[in-house]
């Protein structure tokens, strides 16, 4: 299985999640928020295709990391491949695991499958497009007032609390 990279992986990142983290930048979105810092991450054929297995030796070398965000790009493009590595990442290296979505939790759920495998692997879910209009700098890890921190129950998926 590959997965399709806008970017080099990273560690030791502070803005993307509580604690020392890992990010894995994933390419590809459909969405096209005005006001998105990160348009060149919207063409599915850009950026780099990369084996899992070369992406879980790449992350087994980050040290004293407490786990890993999928940002994007949307991670819930490409399910599969984020939910294999996030299920190894905390196995194999005991890491929480947080991402960011485009989408709304209520859509991911309802549309089942690998997406809602995806997000019922994770620990944090930070939801929805960013909203030029409703944009605040003041937020912690997300950039508009719409977009929800959801702490989740891995394995189920359940809402525990919103920040
Ligand atoms: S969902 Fe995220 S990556 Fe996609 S266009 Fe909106 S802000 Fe950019």
């Amino acid at each position: 299985m590959r997965i399709r990279l806008s970017g080099p992986l990273e560690h030791d990142s502070i803005v993307n999640g509580y604690g020392l983290r890992a990010v894995l930048w994933t390419q590809g979105c459909y969405r096209r928020c005005p006001g998105c810092q990160n348009p060149e991450t919207w063409d599915f054929r850009a950026g780099m295709l990369v084996e899992v297995g070369e992406v879980k030796e790449r992350l087994r070398a980050f040290k004293g990391q407490a786990g890993i965000t999928f940002c994007g790009g949307e991670p819930f493009e490409q399910p599969e491949a984020c939910l294999e590595i996030s299920r190894w990442c905390r196995e194999e290296l005991n890491w929480n695991v947080w991402s960011f979505s485009g989408y709304v939790y209520e859509d991911l759920k309802a549309e089942g499958g690998a997406k809602w495998e995806f997000l019922k692997s994770l620990d944090a879910l930070i939801d929805g497009p960013f909203i030029l209009a409703e944009r605040d700098l003041t937020l912690k890890f997300r950039g508009s007032r719409n977009q929800r921190l959801l702490h989740l129950e891995p394995g189920t998926g359940k809402i525990l609390r919103t920040e």
